[in-house]
């Protein structure tokens, strides 16, 4: 879909952020004639630099983060004619009267906040006082949005001095992938699936973000935030809302966040014995570089915070009511795998007898790596030994189904830009579901901390603690393998 052409100021545009995403999928959308002429994005930081020195900032960015086969030096040339930057204090009132002469006033405005959360109203309250953002204008506002309820609230409401909620658009990457969109249109495109998404069909759902790296350096904020509020509160919650929110009347952005809200609310406070928090330890490993344990990743070596988190979660509402969702994430796992699989129950009665290769049907939906969705089925096994039955996948892995178009499947970060651009928010976390998942998460924190909870132990390249395992075990039920 076209878009009108527009202004985009990156605040934070030589931070890490802007040069591994923000600048790169800026570049992928304007060869894919996204970008339209007369378009301008500028860069805005501390740091001084003038448009040149940025043009090489993002050229380098662009070398380093897209491979050879993704771009090329013309396109790269013509794209960079687009970019301008501006030195800006996010504290001081150096370089605002200079913003202020570079942002037309004619043109679609987006702001796009890749700073700390602690700037963020700061900015905005000097987009506001130097006139600069009018009143169509658009704000992007990274994770992490707020530490606790407490914290949301107060970032919502430094936000609404100065912007209306239609104004704000608050990045959950998750939401930009081709899967988890394409999750909305499996389930409301097809008459499939609709009379079998419900407790009475599917036994329980499996959510897992297994990651295999480490805190790396970002230990000092990691321990004052852990898998919980890292992970869960946001992109896990996002994905269990999408799955079990009921149809929206319409494809449109306030009535998809009206249904993800209402599940947020109808969840259950999790059981202690349903959480199981988990923290890596190292390991030496033949042939394979030592793998740090996470207490010396961390800046404090006796942290309790968890690199780990499995739990069942239940829905309180007609739909939901006895189908567990469990939720599972964590850091240096054995794979680095996100999908979301819906296991359905057992067939009512065996015609078949008591058959050994019998296998509950799994909708599975891969978010990474390769993203696409996998149905099981049972099926006869060929060949003339009887009537034996075999599971196989009804295969959809997207980069194939799509053929050439399949491998440039736009990055989360793309989409949602151009997103912002369009004035769409549909695939942006609204202010009051922020603060319903924090209310969710808050009282399961505070009651670990009060506890005095400690993490379990688990190795490093392994599935986790074994206490994990146990959680489904204990319901006889198995985690889908991570790979
Ligand atoms: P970074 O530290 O690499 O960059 C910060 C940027 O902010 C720099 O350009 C810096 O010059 C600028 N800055 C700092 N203080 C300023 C001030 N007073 N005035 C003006 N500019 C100032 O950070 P990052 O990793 O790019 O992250 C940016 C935001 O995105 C953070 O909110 C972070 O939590 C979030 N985020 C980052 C990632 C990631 O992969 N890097 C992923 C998810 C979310």
């Amino acid at each position: 879909i076209p878009v009108d052409p527009f202004d985009l100021v990156v605040f934070g545009g030589t931070g890490d952020l802007a040069r591994r995403k923000i600048l790169p999928g800026l570049y992928r959308r304007y060869v894919a004639g996204q970008i339209p002429e007369g378009s301008r994005i500028i860069g805005s930081a501390r740091g001084d630099m003038d448009d040149a020195g940025y043009r090489d900032f993002a050229s380098e960015a662009i070398s380093e983060f897209l491979d050879g086969t993704k771009r090329d030096p013309q396109s790269v040339a013509r794209f960079l004619d687009h970019l301008y930057y501006v030195p800006t204090d996010a504290r001081g009132e150096n370089g605002w009267p200079d913003l202020a002469k570079r942002v037309r006033a004619d043109v679609v405005q987006a702001f796009y906040f890749s700073v700390a959360p602690s700037l963020f109203g700061d900015l905005a309250e000097r987009l506001h006082r130097h006139g600069i953002a009018g009143p169509e204008a658009r704000i992007v506002v990274e994770k992490p949005f707020g530490r606790d309820l407490e914290t949301a609230k107060e970032l919502n409401a430094t936000l609404a001095e100065h912007f209306d909620e239609s104004q704000i658009y608050r990045i959950d990457h998750y939401l930009g992938k081709e899967t988890v969109q394409n999750l909305m249109a499996v389930r409301f495109a097809n008459i499939l699936f609709e009379p079998l998404w419900n407790a009475r069909h599917v036994d329980h759902v499996q959510i897992t973000v297994a990651e295999t790296v480490g805190v790396g350096g970002r230990g000092a904020y990691y321990d004052t935030s852990g898998a919980m509020r890292d992970m869960v509160q946001n992109h896990l919650m996002q994905l269990l809302c999408l799955i079990a929110m009921e149809p929206p009347y319409r494809f449109d952005p306030d009535a998809v966040r009206d249904e993800k809200l209402k599940v947020i609310r109808a969840l259950l406070p999790a059981a202690p014995e349903d959480i199981v928090r988990g923290q890596y330890r190292g390991r030496t490993g033949k042939g394979s570089p030592k793998q740090a344990s996470y207490s010396e990743d961390a800046e404090n070596p006796s942290s309790t915070t968890e690199s780990f988190i499995a739990m069942k979660v239940h829905i309180a509402n007609w739909r939901w009511k006895g189908t567990p969702f469990y939720l599972r994430t964590g850091k240096r796992l054995r794979g680095r795998a996100s999908e979301i699989a819906i296991v359905f129950k057992e067939v009512p009665h065996s015609i078949f007898g008591d058959e050994e290769g019998w296998r509950e049907n799994v909708l599975s939906i891969r978010l990474q790596p390769d993203e696409g969705m996998t149905l099981s089925v049972m099926i006869k096994e060929p060949g003339p030994g009887g009537m034996r039955l075999t599971e196989v996948p009804l295969d959809m892995s997207f980069a194939e189904a799509l053929g050439e178009d399949g491998a440039d499947i736009p990055d989360a970060y793309e989409r949602l830009i151009m997103d912002v651009i369009r004035g769409n928010q549909t695939l942006f976390m609204r202010g009051d579901e922020v603060e319903a998942a924090w209310a969710w998460t808050d009282p399961l924190i505070a009651a670990w901390e009060a506890r005095g909870d400690k993490p379990k132990g688990y190795d490093a390249g392994s599935s986790g603690p074994e206490d994990a395992l146990m959680l489904l075990h204990r319901d006889e039920r198995r985690w889908r393998e991570i790979r």
